[in-house]
C-alpha cells in the first residue's frame, strides 16, 4: 500500500498558524518580546497558556507577508510623525521637562497604537525561498 495515510505529519502537532488558528506546521514566528509579553500575560493573568509553537503554514504565507508588511510600514509612520511632534514639542517649550515627558508618553502611546496591528516576523530557513507573493 501507499504512503498516503501518513500525510498528517506528527511535526505538526502542537504548531499552530497564527493566521488561520490551524494546527500545520509551517515557517517559525520569531520571539520577539511582544511574544514574550502575551505569554506572559497568558501564563500569568489569563491563566490559559498553550505554549504552542506559533507558525505561518505555506497557505497563510501570502496573507501574513501584506499583514506584516503593512505592520511594519504603519509601524514607521506612527513612530516617525510621534518623533517629529515631540522633537517639535521640545523646540517649542525650549526643552521644558514637561514637555519631554509629554513629548515621550506621545512616542509610547504611538508605538502602543501601531502594536494594535502586531504581526510577528518569522525566521526564514537561509536555503529555503518563501512562496512568490505576487503585488499590485
Ligand atoms: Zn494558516
Amino acid at each position: 500500500m501507499g504512503k498516503k495515510g501518513a500525510k498528517a505529519s506528527p511535526a505538526a502537532y502542537g504548531s499552530r498558524c497564527i493566521i488561520c488558528g490551524l494546527e500545520k506546521d509551517g515557517l517559525e514566528v520569531k520571539e520577539d518580546y511582544v511574544i514574550n509579553a502575551m505569554r506572559y500575560f497568558k501564563k500569568n493573568i489569563t491563566k490559559n497558556a498553550k505554549n504552542y509553537r506559533l507558525v505561518v503554514c505555506k497557505e497563510c504565507f501570502p496573507k501574513y507577508d501584506k499583514a506584516r508588511n503593512s505592520y511594519v510600514k504603519k509601524q514607521i509612520s506612527y513612530v516617525a510623525i510621534a518623533v517629529a511632534f515631540a522633537v517639535l514639542l521640545i523646540i517649542v517649550a525650549a526643552g521644558n521637562l514637561g514637555a519631554i515627558v509629554y513629548g515621550l508618553a506621545i512616542i509610547i502611546f504611538m508605538y502602543l497604537l501601531s502594536l494594535l496591528s502586531y504581526t510577528p516576523g518569522v525566521k526564514m530557513p537561509p536555503n529555503v525561498k518563501p512562496p512568490k507573493v505576487g503585488r499590485k
